[in-house]
């Protein structure tokens, strides 16, 4: 074909085990009956009432079992497609604002991610409602639906990558999009400290979709919901992880980035994701007969994500905090201090000083404030 390639050997990240998802039921069956050595670590138990013995084999009743597994899977070099839209800015053309998410999925992907997919339809059909009476943006917006998420991020890394060098000197941000919902509590939003105050402004226009809140706004029932624990009196927004299409975009090229959908209550659904994730059962039948009927929550996240990237490919002054991010910063560097303190003896073995870390800081807050300072001069008319 037309692209480089390294061979398989050289490959990174590719896993050496076979690795496939049992169900529930074999899986407790045959942990309850593993023998061999007990887990090194508690960690690596979980809740069932099991020995997690790591084997080799089974228990002495059990020990000459042995399990056969049939898999067919099969390991081709295929063809993929993401499918990207523009609309050009007229002030800043060279300045990019993408909204992408992925398309594919494990098997229907009612709602992985196709409550996601839907959501970036109705959002490029808005903005192209508005272009059709005339208005573009001030910054090029870029539309992207990836493909091969499930794979390994496949889609979004490999335009990311084939575009490096411009989305790293002219990427202003990068807004995901996959599943909508995870739940029908309330909003949850992961992004950069540079956006928070964006999310919060941009939620008190929005109307909340929750029972027991009409007439208040998005950002009321959320932050009565879920209030953060660092700071006071504002929603919680958590930092963004990994292992969605934003990675490659945030963590490899340092786009600023986030994302939002309507999630569960944490303190009472302890359990990751939602229960038919990845699951041949998420359907679109789930998400009309229980999720979100009225689609109000879908409707919510989509005025969220939509009006994120309008403000950011709009307004005039990038709607950025970098005094947010200088206070962020901080608070992370004092957490990885504080954790240090429980290993005193290796500080001192090797030598370790966070004199560096906290002047990198220290620097960083003093030129944030005097960036903000000049900022309120500015004439934007
Ligand atoms: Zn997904």
């Amino acid at each position: 074909e037309y692209t480089y390639r390294l061979d398989k050997a050289s490959g990174v990240g590719l896993p050496k085990i076979p690795v496939h998802p049992i169900g529930y039921h074999d899986a407790e069956s045959l942990l309850r009956n593993m023998g061999g050595y007990a887990p090194p670590h508690r960690s690596w138990k979980g809740n069932l009432n099991v020995s997690y013995n790591v084997g080799p084999g089974f228990t002495a009743n059990y020990s000459t079992r042995s399990v056969k597994m049939h898999i067919h899977s099969h390991n081709e070099v295929t063809r993929i497609y993401n499918v990207i839209g523009t609309i050009r800015g007229t002030v800043e053309p060279d300045r990019y604002v993408i909204l992408g998410g992925h398309r594919d999925s494990w098997v229907f992907g009612g709602i992985d991610p196709q409550s996601g997919a839907a959501v970036v339809h109705e959002i490029v059909r808005s903005f192209g409602k508005l272009k059709r009476k005339g208005w573009r943006p001030r910054r090029t917006v870029i539309f992207a639906s990836w493909d091969a998420e499930e794979f390994g991020l496949l889609g979004s890394t490999e335009w990311a990558e084939e575009n490096a060098k411009v989305l790293q000197a002219r990427g202003v941000a990068y807004i995901n999009a996959d599943s909508s919902i995870e739940g029908n509590y309330t909003l949850r939003v992961d992004c950069t400290p540079l956006m928070y105050r964006l999310v919060y402004s941009l939620t008190k226009e929005i109307p909340s979709p929750d029972e027991g809140f009409e007439g208040k706004s998005l950002y009321e029932s959320w932050y009565k919901k879920n209030p953060s624990r660092e700071y006071k009196e504002v929603p919680r927004i958590n930092k963004l992880g990994s292992g969605n299409d934003f990675e490659v975009f945030f963590q490899r090229l340092g786009i600023a980035s986030g994302r939002a959908r309507y999630s569960k209550n944490w303190n009472v659904e302890k359990y990751s994701s939602y229960p038919v994730y990845h699951s041949v059962y998420d359907t679109y039948e789930i998400v009309e007969r229980f999720y979100d009927p009225t689609f109000k929550n879908h409707l919510t996240v989509a005025k969220v994500r939509g009006g994120l990237v309008f403000e950011l490919a709009n307004s005039i002054v990038l709607p950025f905090n970098c005094r947010d991010y200088a206070s962020a910063v901080s608070n992370y560097a004092h957490i990885i201090y504080n954790l240090s303190r429980n290993h005193e003896e290796e500080l001192a073995t090797y030598n370790v000083s966070f004199d560096a870390l906290f002047s990198a800081v220290k620097n960083f807050t003093e030129v944030a404030d005097s960036f903000h300072e000049r900022l309120q001069q500015i004439d934007i008319n």
